[in-house]
């Protein structure tokens, strides 16, 4: 029987990141995946096509992978018009990135990572998987966990006809995720309204359905850039998604979305989804914790799943470290803190899809909110309010501490000598980022030398700023302008990197 710190269950982009997260901090790390190969139509392109918000990439760009995820994903061919640069959207409305007012987020500073961009499901899996393994990662494939019993020091894992231990387990496994059925959690939220299909074919009509984002008397209809096609159909969930999805059921479906007559000619691949919106109501019970579509599940409007499970493990990972290097009787207290941090974002995330589908209904008052919604995004004011929103801009974790940084990202320095700070926070550590040479912010980083860096600089612009003590995962858990109050300095370093015994 093999046992490790912590069995990941699920080698999906959340699984795998959270095990970068760990492994590059030293705990030892097993992967159970149940498929026997990490290819499938459903994650290269064009179906494989996600996008990445700005949180989502400050991580990878923080742990020197963004540039190898986004290579030429960014969708030009949604640029329609001059003045106009795709941002995203909010229930098939465009945003246009061109008009982002960088002077209504005082802490946002033009950086690679700011403007949200595209990738593939694939690409991020062999990146993640590539660095998972070269931090001593363990992946075992055709691995299907099908029991979970743990005790007051471990979890016990049968897959694939064998045993595995570890003091900890992540379930990852997905939006049908086994863990979260044998480990009890709650899952809540509402119920169906709509069954989307996301298509590869060609049409016997090409050109009818135009390229772009179209909210539709019957639904939704994209047709995208690299030859996918979306339907979103108001059937009330009613389609059975255990069957497959045929040309006939699709042609039906396009007739009532699209009200054309455009038929599918050469079928090659389809698969259904919901708008079921429901997430857990704890994130962890006793050693077993989830995280990704495990933990969450939405409809995909708005592409916010990936971007929301990125961040679940980049919030998780540094906080299951230090706690299993605690040893067995490390206080929970700041693993806990996950639960607190991302259960609000989550909360968010489904609401946000939800609000997509009201909007889109089919019906006159889904017409009026459209109506109302398009107004809104066509002054500047509004595209700037849904940008927040869809680019992740608005994300702030409540830390208690009234500074409008503190709990949010922080930014992306230009430093003096030319760097920016985001790649210095590579090593997944804390650090404490000095503009003043204060001597006793030094000493009081020097006492935790082990967990926390220390740079004393400055920057091109410092945004009124004279410190602050920056979190591994790259969120402010405090910050000073003129005076320096070192006794709330302090009580954040214990409380961030103080982790002691129960
Ligand atoms: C059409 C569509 C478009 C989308 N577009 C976007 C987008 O643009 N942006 C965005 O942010 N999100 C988007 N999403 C959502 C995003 O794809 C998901 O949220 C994300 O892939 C979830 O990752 P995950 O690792 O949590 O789960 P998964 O990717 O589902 O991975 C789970 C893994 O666990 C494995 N597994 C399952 N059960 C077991 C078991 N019992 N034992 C072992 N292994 C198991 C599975 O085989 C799988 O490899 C989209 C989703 C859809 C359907």
């Amino acid at each position: 029987m093999s046992t490790h710190d912590v069995i990941i269950v699920g080698a999906g982009p959340i699984g795998l990141f959270l095990a970068c997260e760990l492994g590059m901090r030293g705990t030892s790390v097993l992967v159970l995946e149940r498929e026997t190969s990490p290819e499938s139509a459903f994650k290269s392109a064009p179906l494989g096509l996600r996008g990445l918000n700005t949180i989502s990439l400050e991580s990878l760009y923080r742990r020197d992978m963004m540039h190898l995820v986004t290579k030429n994903e960014r969708p030009k061919a949604f640029n329609i018009k001059e003045g106009f640069k795709f941002g995203g959207h909010f229930a098939g409305m465009v945003l246009n990135a061109e008009l982002l007012d960088l002077k209504k987020h005082k802490y946002r500073l033009p950086g690679p990572a700011l403007t949200p961009n595209g990738t593939m499901l694939d690409v991020v899996e062999k990146v993640l998987t590539e660095r998972a393994e070269s931090v001593g990662v363990k992946i075992l494939r055709g691995k299907g966990v099908s029991a979970i019993s743990q005790d007051d020091s471990s979890v016990t894992v049968e897959a694939g006809g064998e045993t595995f231990t570890g003091k900890w387990l992540v379930g990852c496994d997905g939006g049908k995720s086994t863990i979260r059925k044998i480990a009890g959690f709650d899952f809540v939220g509402t119920k169906p309204e709509c069954t989307g299909y996301a298509v590869v074919a060609d049409f016997d009509k090409p050109g009818v359905l135009k390229m772009g984002f179209h909210p539709s008397e019957g639904g939704m209809y994209i047709v995208g850039f690299a030859g996918n096609f979306f339907l979103l159909d108001f059937d009330g969930g009613a389609f059975d998604r255990t069957q497959k999805v045929t040309p006939e059921h699709l042609n039906d479906v396009i007739a009532r979305v699209t009200g054309t007559d455009v038929k599918v000619t050469n079928f090659k691949h389809a698969s259904s989804f919901t708008d079921r919106s429901m997430q857990i109501t704890q994130y962890r019970r006793g050693r077993v914790l989830l995280a990704g579509d495990a933990a969450h599940i939405h409809s995909p409007l708005g592409a916010q799943g990936l971007n929301l499970g990125l961040g679940d493990a980049m919030n998780l990972g540094w906080k299951l470290a230090a706690t299993v290097k605690a040893g067995e009787d490390a206080d929970l207290a700041l693993l806990d803190t996950y639960e607190k941090e991302r259960l609000p974002i989550g909360d968010w995330v489904l609401e946000w899809t939800r609000a997509q589908v009201a909007t889109l209904k089919p019906d006159l008052y889904g017409k009026a909110v459209r109506n109302i919604v398009r107004d809104l995004i066509d002054t500047r004011d509004g595209n700037n309010l849904f940008m927040d929103r869809v680019w992740g801009l608005w994300m702030r974790y409540d830390l208690g501490d009234e500074h409008p940084l503190v709990g949010s990202s922080v930014p992306d320095f230009e430093l003096d000598d030319g760097s920016r700070l985001g790649p210095r926070l590579k090593d997944g550590r804390g650090l404490l980022l000095d503009f003043g040479a204060n001597e006793a912010l030094k000493g009081l980083a020097g006492e935790y030398s082990d967990k926390v860096d220390y740079l004393s600089t400055s920057a091109k612009e410092q945004l009124g700023l004279s410190a602050m003590l920056v979190r591994p995962d790259g969120v402010v858990a405090w910050a000073a302008e003129e005076n320096t109050d070192l006794d709330a300095a302090k009580a954040a370093f214990q409380r961030w990197f103080g982790l002691g015994s129960k």
